[in-house]
């Protein structure tokens, strides 16, 4: 089957229900049916039919779609949304061509320097410097980066931390039958329960490309949790990009580069119980590499660390100190729509005593961020992140807690005058409130 018709076989899943509609943020709002998930399915049958040709304006009206894939979620004909969006994207840059803009110029290069490992290091190394001697702020105001048009772009830029520089294995800790007494009566502890830590395996980390820039703390919390519940953990070096942004922007050649690399790398580790990924996004496209048509994937063993942290087994011992902060939860699209696995991201982070979570502190529609859609759609991406901001900062919470790196990002740069809310990594909270033993 070729793909067009692959696509249309998807497509004719849909039976024009329109459940799907209230789901969807860009119809929210524009109100606008081909803006809607019922609408854009019409549109890929209408140009694949030979109805419509691929114009500009279709075009647009896929491009604007988040690729949220909330309306996935509540399709009763299981319509595979998000496989039908990603294929017709790669279809339609063979198809067209790209209009150039200097928008578009700035934009994809920027991507291509930050998605690629060596020039990311680079990069980030000399905006370190330029923000630590201060000349960053005198660029700012210089209006500069607004004549290049990058000022969008660098108002995502958090400060920034030493990268988190990682070794290849971390070994799990371990406790002895005599520790573990002692730990207890440190603790308190009358439960039973050995306490004696016992070594539950190895897992690989994949840490997606611009974490151990931008989120270094997130990392080094991962690997210490992980340690603590038994786990040897190991970061492979050579990993790069899972490659979601590429095919999610049609480039479905550089998205496969990436996964091969990935898969060649991840497979050598033989010893290993599964590949824990750090960013939500990224967890969903190492999953969905078989989309891709490639074999030999390791998607069996690729676990979200939420997903991961929820389901192993704990030592008794692990305690958590209580929060006597108030907290809000955005719960990013990825974990919810992509991995569904909002209830296990809960169930964690009840760990932790003291920490109230109550529907009118949850946010669960998409934030705007949506890959690079924030940077190619300023406009609704804003509205989206308004939207979520005005949700979470209603119980005036003093943290936002976010599992997507992309998420955290933007609703950061909504709080720039607004610095007594933190928003923090789920992983960063629970090592943060860890009881040392
Ligand atoms: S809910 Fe599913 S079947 Fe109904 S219109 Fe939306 S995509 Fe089509
Ligand atoms: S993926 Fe999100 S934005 Fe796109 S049609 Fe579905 S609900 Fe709407």
């Amino acid at each position: 089957m070729d793909t067009s018709a692959y696509i249309l076989s998807l497509a004719d899943r849909c039976v024009k229900c329109g459940l799907c509609l209230p789901q969807c943020p860009t119809y929210e709002l524009t109100a606008n049916e081909n803006e809607s998930p019922r609408g854009r399915i019409a549109l890929i049958q209408g140009w694949l039919s030979g109805q419509l040709s691929p114009s500009r304006v279709l075009t647009q009206h896929l491009d604007q779609c988040l690729l949220c894939r909330r309306c996935e979620r509540v399709c009763p004909s299981q319509v595979a949304y998000g496989e039908i969006m990603d294929q017709s994207k790669v279809l339609l840059a063979e198809q067209t061509k790209t209009r150039f803009s200097f928008q578009s110029l700035i934009i994809n290069s920027s991507l291509k320097l930050l998605l690629n490992k060596k020039s990311s290091n680079l990069l980030f190394s000399a905006l370190r410097l330029l923000q630590k001697s201060g000349i960053f702020v005198l660029i700012k105001k210089s209006g500069l980066l607004k004549i290049i048009g990058l000022q969008h772009l660098i108002s995502y830029l958090p400060d920034l931390d030493k990268p988190a520089k990682t070794k290849n294995f971390y070994p799990a800790e371990t406790r002895t039958p005599e520790r573990a007494e002692q730990v207890k009566v440190i603790l308190g502890e009358t439960r039973s329960g050995s306490g004696v830590q016992k070594i539950q395996g190895n897992v690989a980390l994949f840490t997606g490309c611009l974490s151990q820039q931008l989120e270094p703390e997130t990392i080094n919390a991962s690997i210490k949790l992980l340690n603590r519940l038994g786990y040897g953990v190991y970061v492979p070096e050579q990993q790069v990009c899972c490659g979601a942004l590429h095919l999610h922007d049609g480039n479905k050649k550089q998205a496969v580069k990436f996964a091969k690399t990935n898969i060649n790398i991840f497979n050598k580790q033989k010893n290993i119980t599964a590949v824990v990924s750090l960013v939500n996004g990224c967890t969903s496209q190492l999953r969905e590499y078989p989309q891709l048509q490639i074999s030999e994937s390791f998607t069996h063993k690729v676990k979200d660390i939420i997903e991961f942290l929820a389901e192993v087994e704990w030592p008794d011992d692990i305690q958590f100190k209580p929060l006597d902060k108030k907290i809000a939860l955005q719960i990013p699209c990825s974990l919810q729509n992509n991995l569904r696995a909002e209830n296990k991201l809960m169930a964690l982070l009840q760990r932790i005593p003291g920490i109230k979570l109550s529907p009118d502190t949850v946010y669960n529609n998409c934030c705007g961020a949506a890959g690079s859609y924030f940077l190619r759609f300023p406009q609704l991406s804003g509205q989206l992140k308004n939207l979520a901001l005005d949700k979470l900062k209603k119980s005036d919470p003093e943290l936002i807690i976010s599992s997507n790196l992309g998420c955290a990002l933007q609703l950061k740069t909504g709080l720039t005058r607004d610095n007594s809310i933190n928003v923090i990594h789920p992983i960063s909270l629970l090592e943060q409130q860890l009881k040392s033993n």
